[in-house]
């Protein structure tokens, strides 16, 4: 077993590696930059190691920095967290090279699923049904405009190396395609250094619908049903429940089926996700995130199987800790994510509490949101026993969340929540549009 974790991250999920840490009797080591000196992983780590000043490319994507920390501070493991360098192959290789194990799947398995055209050639392969698009890459314009007229208008264009919703866009009519090729592949470019782009139907109002997986290296795979993401603004995740209101056991046992065929395929070990979009149900595969997800506790809260433990177990070579036949989906669970809407110092903190209700944060009194990250602050988690349930105690925990010092949208989530289009369970990717419209914003 891992006995020393280096935390190659920050914020919520850093403090989510540690206390899984704790609980498995793991000694935790969190890399920090200048920004996060005082954070509450830093406090509640065993140790903590400074990595860099605050911008991110000099600390959480500083390769070298991290690596020589985890060998410096004798850990014999590294997590990656989310986001930063989580699905960076070459930081999964340099770790391994440095004699240490990278909680996550081998590199290559991450550098082919990094490649989102590789990934869905490889589902195809598995006959894993996959969303209408150009075969592979886009060459030219000419090859485009020829997929696109095959495909049916709308068609969205993606960035292969995509995440984050960066490099997509949208287009209507076929005059409008060599401009939007261009502007996608520039952003593309921008932020992945790689302008590969490939085209897509584009599905008007489908539901976003994923499978949490987990997988060992004794080549046991398991499936724990799944979530649905659908509510989501710029093609960002701001709602997520389990189970979704669009699946049926057939369709879950149909996403399920493909969801382990196409893992047994990959040397795949840890944590993944594979993403659908459903409409009129009918499931088409999108990507598999090759790394633990911000909305996993929604999982952990439906099924009781503690998801970074898993994680941490298959990366020591040990067999998960359950069987698919043990997986048993109880009642409802809902997440909320509190984002801040500016950075600053949180003056006062007061979580919400009481049954079924689960918080996972690194606020507290007198903690600083720095300028510098990502704008996740906490994530809200609710179990009832069914969605009506589950939605009531939402509202109530809401309401009771108290942050001041650091604006959030803990207020616009509570209308998300109590909206009639939310609550009726029927809507697509497109939701929060008709919410804003129902609630006059
Ligand atoms: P990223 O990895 O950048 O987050 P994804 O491929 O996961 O991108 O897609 C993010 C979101 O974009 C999806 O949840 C969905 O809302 C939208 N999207 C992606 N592909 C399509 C498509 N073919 N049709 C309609 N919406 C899409």
């Amino acid at each position: 077993m891992i006995s020393s974790i280096l935390v190659a991250n920050r914020g919520e999920i850093a403090v989510r590696i540690v206390r899984a840490c704790r609980e498995l009797g793991i000694r935790s080591v969190v890399a920090f930059s200048d920004a996060d000196r005082h954070s509450l992983a830093v406090r509640m780590a065993d140790e903590a190691v400074c990595i860099g000043p605050p911008a991110a490319s000099e600390s959480y994507l500083n390769i070298p920095n991290l690596v020589s920390a985890a060998v410096l501070s004798h850990c014999d493991a590294v997590h990656p967290g989310v986001g930063f360098l989580s699905e960076n192959a070459g930081f999964a290789r340099e770790v391994t090279d440095a004699g240490l194990v990278f909680i996550g799947p081998p590199a290559e398995t991450i550098s082919l699923l990094g490649d989102k055209v590789q990934a869905k050639q490889t589902a195809i392969g598995q006959q894993v049904p996959v969303i209408p698009g150009s075969t592979g890459s886009v060459a030219d314009i000419e090859a485009a405009r020829r997929d696109a007229a095959e495909i049916g208008y709308p068609v969205i264009v993606k960035a292969a190396a995509g995440g984050g919703g960066k490099g997509m866009r949208i287009c209507h009519r076929e005059e409008d395609l060599a401009g939007i090729l261009q502007i996608a592949s520039a952003e593309a470019q921008k932020a992945f250094s790689d302008g590969t782009v490939y085209l897509e139907k584009y599905l008007t109002s489908p539901r976003h619908v994923e499978l949490q997986v987990l997988a060992d290296s004794q080549g046991n795979v398991v499936h724990l049903g799944e979530r649905d993401c659908s509510v989501q603004e710029n093609h960002q995740k701001l709602v997520e429940e389990s189970p979704s209101t669009a699946v049926d056991d057939d369709l879950r046992e149909k996403m399920g089926a493909d969801a382990i065929r196409l893992f047994s395929s990959l040397d795949y070990v840890g944590a993944g996700t594979i993403e659908f979009l459903v409409e009129d149900g009918r499931h088409y595969f999108m990507e598999v995130n090759a790394r633990v997800q911000v909305e996993h506790p929604v999982t952990e809260m439906v099924t009781g199987v503690d998801i970074i433990a898993e994680q941490i177990r298959a990366a020591s070579g040990e067999p998960l800790s359950i069987t698919q036949d043990d997986i048993d989906l109880r009642g409802y669970a809902v997440e909320c994510r509190v984002n801040a809407k500016a950075p600053g110092t949180v003056t006062h903190y007061y979580p919400p509490g009481g049954f079924g209700t689960r918080v996972d944060s690194f606020l507290h009194t007198g903690a600083i949101v720095p300028p510098f990250y990502d704008s996740l602050v906490a994530k809200l988690i609710v179990h009832g026993r069914d969605r009506d349930e589950g939605l009531a105690r939402m509202d109530r925990a809401l309401s009771e969340f108290e942050i001041a010092g650091v604006p959030t949208n803990i207020e616009r989530q509570r209308d998300i929540i109590n909206s009639r289009v939310f609550q009726g369970g029927v809507f697509g990717t497109d939701v929060l549009a008709h919410i804003m419209k129902e609630i006059g914003q």
